[in-house]
């Protein structure tokens, strides 16, 4: 029997000792099915409240910046600082999935980096951040 088989034995065994009948199932389903939807609203309503509070510089010309640090190993990046500074990173360019254009100060995530990491709640404290954040009055 190959792997498949098993699993299709394993499978069955278990739904012959499961004694719900057919609508109760159903019910447990659309239960388990609500409960995960419920987590999920909860959790976007999270998101939201936390990226507002967390701190966003709108620049003159209109693009949104949030505080960020790089992840990873960043051997040939430009600025191989692994998270020590909260950079001013583009608000588009922060967490997992996303790009790793430079930050404010020209910092950038090198190609063995993860680039940039999350956004962060607490404030930028590169000061070559800083000093471009205090040039436009933020
Ligand atoms: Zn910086």
């Amino acid at each position: 029997m190959g792997i498949f088989g098993y699993l299709d034995r394993i499978a069955a065994e278990a739904e012959a000792r499961d004694t719900r009948t057919p609508e109760q199932r159903a019910a447990d389903v659309a239960a388990y099915e609500a409960r995960g939807r419920e987590a999920a609203i909860r959790l976007a309503a999270e998101r939201v409240e936390f990226l507002a509070a967390a701190p966003r510089y709108v620049l003159p010309d209109g693009t949104a910046w949030r505080s960020s640090d790089m992840m990873g190993t960043l051997r040939t990046g430009r600025q191989g600082d692994q998270g020590r500074r909260l950079h001013a990173v583009p608000e588009e360019d922060c967490g997992v999935w996303s790009g790793a254009s430079p930050a404010l100060c020209g910092a950038q995530p090198g190609p063995r980096s993860v680039g940039w990491g999350d956004v962060r709640s607490e404030p930028v404290d590169c000061p070559r951040c800083v000093a471009k954040l205090r040039k436009f009055g933020l």
